[in-house]
């Protein structure tokens, strides 16, 4: 149990009137207490109820705001500590003023993520639940936020609960003929095993496919903007993080030491790269040459290739469209305000399928267009996201990964007909690696659980 006592604003800044600011930790209700004035002493209240009231500087003794205060005991609170939620509904500066007041009367600022981190500390959500509200308090839109949600309610939880299931139904099954190999060993045939294993090895399957949508949507579709110098990619971005209000962000934590531009394009968060290579310059293909665009390129999950409308295609233009094959992309016929000297047709004819968009960024000419061309790309394209429960997390999808070679290993064993002792070791771990994504994975637990699957089997 943690010794002090936190407290945040929990509600996201600037939005709507009403703000919330929580309160956990032994002395949650005292020190909301000193700063409240109500009909109420907080202390007495019943838990779980709600006061009306006001704040006052303990100092100054001025009124602050006025006030809706929940006053929550541990244990039945998000964090398992006493918890106090005072409803702020005068703004922002009232807002800042009452958690200023609580930091004077004892409370500590909360660190980003650390509500989450006690109530897992106290046992009242798994890691794989934590970790997506912090996904959750990442998360750049509404889109991922949907997604850590769901994850929040513990989808990935429960799927990977069930698979652990199947494997210990599986193990109980194994321990009948390892120790008792005279009694039923009829019951396990190689064939079970297998059977087993290839639909845990397809479930797994299922859920690292989700993966990298789940990483699209927690960082944003990597978006990396191309095409000759001068043909308008500067201005494109420009036009794009104006238009769409760019969020400045940096992500405590990660290795990654650049920052990045996210633009919410119709609720799709779009990472524009701005590599430390590429920052320096505007014209990507200019300054890095093809040959180092393909780099950029690798890690792009969306192209936005710019072309010239007022200039014949050229050999470096062909170059790019030839690299460009397999991406995802969308092309950009920009300048279209200019006489016309690019032969549509062509180009048409060497991307196929892909939309062709034709902007004036000067005249903020199709933008929409384009906007609309990138949602639809997304909504309609492969990146499906309704209703699946998404793997969001390096961690996890590195123990999935591990999970799913030990039952491939399983799978191998068997066929090479090792001993079943050695087959069991396999599948022990893929239980093992599984049960580090939602913070359970001790092995005397293993034994407990393969014992009553035992006796229940039997
Ligand atoms: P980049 O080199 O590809 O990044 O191109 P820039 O964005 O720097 O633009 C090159 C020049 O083209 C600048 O002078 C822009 O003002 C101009 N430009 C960009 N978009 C348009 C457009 O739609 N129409 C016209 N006429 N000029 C444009
Ligand atoms: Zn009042």
């Amino acid at each position: 149990m943690e010794t002090d006592t936190i407290a945040a604003i929990s509600t996201p800044p600037g939005e709507g009137g009403i703000a919330i600011i929580r309160v956990s930790g032994p002395e949650a209700i005292p020190i909301a207490d000193q700063i409240y004035h109500g009909k109420n002493n907080l202390e007495n209240v019943p838990t779980h109820t709600v006061q009306y009231g006001h704040i006052v500087h303990p100092q100054t003794k001025e009124r602050i705001d006025e006030v809706l205060v929940t006053v929550m005991r541990s244990p039945r609170t998000f964090t398992r500590e006493d918890v106090v939620e005072i409803s702020c509904h005068g703004g922002m500066i009232p807002v800042q003023a009452t958690l200023e007041a609580l930091l004077l009367s004892g409370a500590r600022l909360a660190e980003p993520g650390e509500f989450t981190k006690r109530a897992f500390l106290n046992g009242r959500i798994d890691l794989s639940q934590a970790e997506a509200v912090i996904d959750l308090i990442r998360s750049k839109t509404n889109q991922a936020a949907k997604v850590a949600i769901q994850q929040a309610e513990g989808r990935l939880s429960r799927m990977i609960r069930r698979l652990r299931h199947d494997i210990v139904e599986t193990l109980a099954h194994l321990a009948v003929n390892v120790d008792y190999p005279e009694y039923d060993a009829e019951e396990l045939t190689s064939q079970y095993l297998v059977q087993r294993c290839e639909s845990i090895l397809k479930e797994i399957d299922q859920l690292l496919q989700t993966a990298r949508q789940g990483k699209i949507l927690r960082e944003g579709i990597a978006t990396v903007i191309v095409g000759r110098p001068n043909v308008g990619k500067s201005s494109l971005m420009n036009t794009l993080t104006q238009e769409n209000k760019a969020i400045v962000t940096e992500i405590p934590g990660t290795t990654r030491d650049v920052i990045e531009e996210y633009v919410n394009v119709r609720g799709i968060p779009l990472r524009l790269l701005d590599t430390a290579g590429i920052r320096e310059t505007e014209d990507v293909v200019e300054r890095i040459g093809v040959e180092r665009s393909r780099e950029a390129l690798a890690q792009a999950d969306l192209v936005l290739l710019v072309l010239n409308y007022a200039e014949p295609l050229t050999d470096d233009d062909r170059k790019l469209l030839r690299l460009l094959q397999g991406y995802t992309k969308v092309v950009i016929v920009n300048k279209v305000d200019l006489p016309r000297r690019l032969d549509l047709e062509e180009v048409q004819s060497l991307i196929g399928e892909t939309p062709l968009i034709t902007t004036s960024i000067k005249e903020e000419k199709g933008i929409d267009q384009l906007e609309e061309a990138i949602a639809r790309l997304f909504y309609l394209g492969k990146m499906e996201m309704t209703d699946q429960t998404y793997v969001s997390n390096t961690r996890h999808i590195h123990l999935l990964t591990q999970a799913k070679k030990s039952v491939q290993e399983v799978l191998n064993g068997i066929e090479s007909g090792m001993p079943l002792d050695m087959v069991e070791i396999d599948l022990k771990n893929a239980w093992q690696y599984l049960g580090e994504v939602i913070g359970e994975a001790v092995a005397e637990d293993l034994i407990d659980q393969i014992f009553s699957q035992f006796c229940l089997g039997k």
